[in-house]
């Protein structure tokens, strides 16, 4: 039964230097929007109990609410209780926010990323501190009482006195969830680049730990609760959405490059839009690769999605051996993963999959 819709919006006004997503830089079209209308119909064929949908991208906040009003006529949102989309603070003004309130759109998710000058500049953001502020109150006089920010740590030369800045503007805001990701130089980014070259100097594992310590706790004390490795919500404000992903509930991504788990089968749509353009117009499902997932591999997908979160996984379902248990804990009957744990997850994991499960 999927009960997650994802929709990839791939437009952006430039190519920030750090991101690996599938966007280019252009308008956002009618005509996309379109087909993912049509491409939504070629999945008539499965069953449906709708509970999320999420606009992400690429920049969702890049469509006029025009376009927004004529998408939504098409979609049945009955059931559906929670209905995020990604913005860019830059995008939409007071009277944008309350059209998307009144097409259902019930959280936003802000590309804030820093609140320090310095840090949005390197970073490549077109936006300025006092355009979030402004973007996130706007939203919650617009209405909006679910609305999340996106943090980006670990740049070069961060110090905890710079993360201590951005938490005490954190502080006043009127966010419900935080998500904050580790600069991360991916291959084929600028970054990445640069990286590869020796040109970009990123902080040290310790310095790391230091500061994902620091936001974890630091979030904490506020009454955010720290609900997956990158992930922290006031209690009733985890994301829907994503948790439907990290305990292996069915979801269709629709779009270029979005992807799915359905029927124990993961698969991903073509990246490039011409052929994804083609194949939705020729009526045909845009699958570019495919993973069918059984057994032991079933089991390993779930772990690595599950262990990600606070909830973890059944006790039992996996042998921990004796040299990894200080990273894991035993809560009601279940096994999660200690915040240290939490930042070496990745070798953790594989040292846990060459066990039997
Ligand atoms: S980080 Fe966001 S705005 Fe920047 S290129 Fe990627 S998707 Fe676009």
């Amino acid at each position: 039964m999927v009960e997650g819709l994802y929709f990839h919006i791939p437009f952006c006004t430039q190519k920030c230097p750090y991101c690996d997503f599938v966007s280019f830089v252009s308008e956002p079209s009618e005509e996309y929007l379109n087909l993912l209308k049509m491409e939504l119909k070629l999945y008539e064929d499965l069953e449906f109990n709708l509970r999320t949908i999420y606009f992400g991208g690429g920049t969702p906040s890049r469509v006029p609410t025009e376009l927004w009003k004529k998408f939504f006529k098409s979609l049945d949102l009955r059931g559906v209780e929670e209905i995020t989309l990604e913005c860019n603070p830059e995008d939409y003004k007071r009277e944008d926010f309350e059209e998307l309130l009144t097409l259902g759109i019930n959280r936003l998710s802000f590309g804030v990323q820093s609140f320090l000058d310095k840090n949005l500049r390197f970073l490549g953001r077109l936006h300025s501190p006092k355009i979030s502020l402004r973007a996130i109150w706007q939203a919650h006089l617009s209405g909006f009482r679910n609305i999340s920010m996106d943090l980006i740590y670990g740049l070069p030369n961060q110090s905890l006195k710079d993360l201590r800045e951005e938490i005490k503007i954190i502080k006043d805001l009127p966010i419900t969830h935080l998500s904050a990701y580790l600069l991360t130089p991916y291959e084929d980014t600028l970054f990445g680049e640069l990286w590869r070259k020796g040109n970009l100097k990123l902080p040290c594992d310790e310095e790391i730990e230091e500061m994902f310590l620091f936001l974890s706790d630091e979030l904490s004390s506020m009454g955010f609760i720290h609900y997956e490795i990158s992930n922290f919500a006031k209690e009733g404000y985890e994301c829907k959405h994503n948790l439907l992903y990290w305990t292996h509930k069915e979801f269709l991504g629709l779009g270029v490059s979005a992807w799915s788990f359905v029927n124990k089968r993961r698969f991903g749509n073509y990246r490039d839009m011409g052929r994804y353009r083609q194949a939705v117009l020729s009526g045909k499902k845009p699958v570019e690769k495919e993973e069918h997932l059984e057994g032991k591999e079933l089991v390993k997908d779930y772990l690595f999605v599950a262990l990600r979160t606070k909830y973890g996984i059944p006790k039992g379902l996996v042998n921990i051996p004796d040299n990894l248990r200080d990273f894991f804990l035993e809560e009601n009957g279940r096994i999660r993963m200690s915040k240290r744990g939490w930042l070496l997850i990745n070798e953790i994991l594989v040292k846990l999959f060459d066990q039997k499960v």
